[in-house]
């Protein structure tokens, strides 16, 4: 037996690692990236081992035994602890709260499970895998250029892959990754590559094709919608390196993958990547780190890149490969156009926010046997109701926020705090008996569209329409077996999808997002336009005739927005966005973060960022006012809000950690927390 000190990092609030008693037995050395079970606070956890010392700095009296280590599973690596080291670091938050809740639940449990079990299982759906090669279509001159600069590239070397909507992107990652893998069969060297997607309905997708490009290689998945058996079974598969490819969402950039070669991001200006509770990290910024720390290439994908990756190849840190035109022969960019929901003569006729000329449009796609998809980013059936009469309006009483009317259950429901009523017979105030929904949700032009066209196939595509599982898959399954003549949807249609017969996209009410207090609106609904127009016309156009079209219903069809969607001409208005936040001292020229508190009390909120802004000094940073949020309650709580500004990160970094070392003993009701690099303010 031998004595040593086990250095803990636990999921808890405190900024530190706990020592912990070990008496190893012979034979046995516990070693750092071990799991450890662990006595704490009158409970039992499992913690990670940081560091294994002879002695401590606490008396031997105050210490306490460790329970057990793990030695099941072999221990998480230098690597990935750096990782999860930086990410505590730079968000701002203890070692343990960021390297444990992303661990697998089983693993974490007081109860050991057995993992050998777990593992034949693994080894078992390894050869079960048994889908066959499919066919690799000839890459076109653009993403053979591409595929070469990345089969060149070995070591960390950040590449946006700047491809427009179905130019065949993910032919060049496969390209990619098929490198990787290659180069393993050569050197004998283990490879892994992890590829990134936004949205979990896109992994089915891009996993399929995966799992037929190669046969022979394992396969694991990683996101939110596995259960948890399932998500042992990936995350080990990943960790012991037996998957050679890792497909997953956001919270798969922290996997364990110890023979990691590449990192891809599909789509990275997606707003998913940014984790928006708990530990508010961004998946794509924690991904550049990554590679950059293992010097190995990372490719971001995207149509529509994010401003802060455009400004990074602008400045030359980053490598730019281009596809400029669709993959498939004939395959065209649509034609966007603007509907004018203002005009007067002759004045466009709209029922229930859907204009005539749309209406039309859609007739058209019938008739030639097409689909069309018409997307809102609003789910329910109206986002309020209200009474003529006296003005009532369906406020939530516990948040500064609308009850939907969600009609077909009956319900106004609030999306903010999930409060739910029956909708009322009667005004509440007044007594009224005619209220009134205004404007339109999904299920409302749903409605509409089946009155109107009463022998379309109709299928709306949202998040209340796909919350048992699987049902998003099955939906977007029956839209490529052509089973849907019209497809009605929020963001979650917009992207990545390869909508094969789509020849019309209709958006209907994009005009909130153009005069926004968020600085980031534009750039969010620009990309979301240009993405849900690339939806369309991704077949051949047939006989040079028809081609795809796009149409924007506005009243507001002159804004410079609208004319740059038109031309497909994002570098322009890159540009000139960048130009703007240049000026305005907006990031990525400036680097922020948002403290924000909540209460019961608003004041209480307020007073105690005002007390944080007050309590070090903060030469060289900006500490802007406290403020209300925009949206001030949500659930009964008030929230307020305190950002600060620099424009060096480091800067930015040293400040907030004496900062966050400052409030931390700071006595408060009020609830609070820390976002670095926040996205909406
Ligand atoms: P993106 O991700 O860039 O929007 P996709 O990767 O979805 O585009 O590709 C769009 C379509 O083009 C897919 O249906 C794909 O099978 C097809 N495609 C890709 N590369 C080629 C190629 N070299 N020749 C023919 N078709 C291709
Ligand atoms: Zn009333
Ligand atoms: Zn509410």
């Amino acid at each position: 037996m031998s004595e040593c000190i086990l250095k803990v990092a636990l999921d808890s609030p405190l900024d530190i690692s706990f020592d912990y008693l070990w008496q190893a037995e012979e034979g046995e050395r516990p070693e750092i990236g071990q799991l450890v079970l662990v006595p704490f606070a009158h409970r039992e956890v499992v913690g990670l081992i940081v560091g294994i010392e002879t002695e401590s700095d606490l008396p031997r009296d105050k210490l306490k035994t460790a329970l057990a280590v793990r030695m099941q599973l072999p221990p998480l690596s230098p690597a990935w602890i750096a990782l999860c080291r930086f990410a505590a670091e730079y968000y701002q938050r203890p070692l343990g709260e960021v390297a444990l809740p992303g661990l697998p639940k089983n693993l974490r449990a007081v109860k050991t499970v057995s993992l050998d079990k777990a593992i034949k299982k693994l080894a078992k759906a390894g050869s079960a895998q048994t889908a066959t090669a499919g066919d690799t279509p000839r890459l076109n001159d653009a993403q053979q250029t591409a595929a070469t600069s990345l089969a060149n590239t070995r070591e960390f070397v950040p590449t946006l892959l700047y491809g427009v909507t179905g130019s065949g992107k993910t032919e060049v990652y496969l390209h990619a990754v098929a490198q990787v893998l290659a180069r393993e069969k050569e050197d004998g060297i283990p490879a892994q590559v992890l590829i990134l997607v936004p949205e979990i309905n896109l992994t089915p997708q891009l996993e399929a094709n995966v799992r037929q490009r190669f046969p022979e290689v394992m396969v694991a998945t990683l996101h939110s919608g596995l259960a948890e058996g399932e998500r042992l079974l990936h995350w080990l598969a990943a960790h012991n390196g037996q998957a050679r490819i890792v497909l997953g969402t956001r919270l798969a950039i922290l996997s364990s993958m110890p023979h990691l070669k590449m990192i891809i991001v599909d789509e990275e200006h997606d707003p998913s990547y940014k984790q928006q509770e708990g530990l508010r990290y961004s998946a794509r910024d924690l991904a550049v780190w990554r590679a950059h720390q293992l010097n190995i290439p990372i490719v971001l994908g995207s149509a529509t890149p994010s401003l802060e990756t455009w400004q990074h190849v602008l400045s030359g840190r980053y490598r730019k490969l281009e596809l400029r035109e669709r993959a498939v022969q004939d395959a065209v960019l649509p034609k966007v156009g603007l509907i004018d929901l203002e005009r007067k003569a002759p004045r466009e006729v709209v029922t229930d926010g859907i204009s005539a000329s749309l209406l039309a449009a859609v007739r058209k796609r019938l008739e030639r046997g097409e689909q069309s998809l018409l997307f809102l980013n609003r789910r329910g059936y109206a986002p309020v109701i209200h009474c003529d009469a006296c003005g009532w309006i369906s406020n939530c009483t516990r948040c500064s926020a609308f009850m939907v009317l969600h009609k077909r259950d009956r319900r106004l429901r609030c999306h903010h705090c999930g409060l739910e009523q029956r909708i009322p017979h009667a005004c509440p105030d007044c007594g009224n008996v005619d209220l009134k929904p205004l404007g339109q949700g999904t299920q409302r032009v749903e409605e509409t569209l089946h009155g109107i066209f009463p022998d379309a196939r109709i299928m709306r595509i949202d998040a209340d329409s796909t919350r048992l599982k699987g049902s998003a898959q099955q939906a977007f399954d029956a839209v490529h077996r052509g089973e849907v003549d019209i497809l009605i949807g929020t963001q979650m249609v917009a992207k990545g999808h390869d909508f094969r017969n789509l020849t019309l996209v209709g958006v209907l009410n994009p005009d909130t997002a153009l005069f926004s207090h968020d600085y980031r609106a534009s750039e969010r609904l620009f990309a979301q336009l240009m993405q849900v127009a690339g939806r369309a016309g991704r077949a051949a156009q047939k006989d040079g005739g028809n081609p795809a079209e796009v149409l924007i219903q506005t009243r507001f069809p002159h804004h410079p927005l609208f004319a740059a969607v038109r031309v497909h001409d994002y570098d322009t208005f890159a540009g000139e966005l960048l130009e703007e936040r240049r000026q305005a001292n907006f990031p990525p020229f400036m680097y922020q973060a948002l403290l924000r508190a909540e209460a019961r009390e608003l004041q209480t909120a307020l007073d105690f960022l005002h007390a944080a802004a007050a309590c070090i000094d903060h030469d060289g940073i900006t500490v802007n006012d406290p403020i209300p949020m925009t949206m001030t309650r949500v659930a009964n709580v008030d929230r307020a809000q305190l950002l600060v500004e620099c424009p060096s990160r480091p800067v930015l970094q040293g400040f907030l950690k004496d900062w966050m070392a400052a409030l931390r003993p700071m006595k408060t009701r009020a609830r609070w927390s820390l976002e670095v690099d926040p996205v909406d303010i």
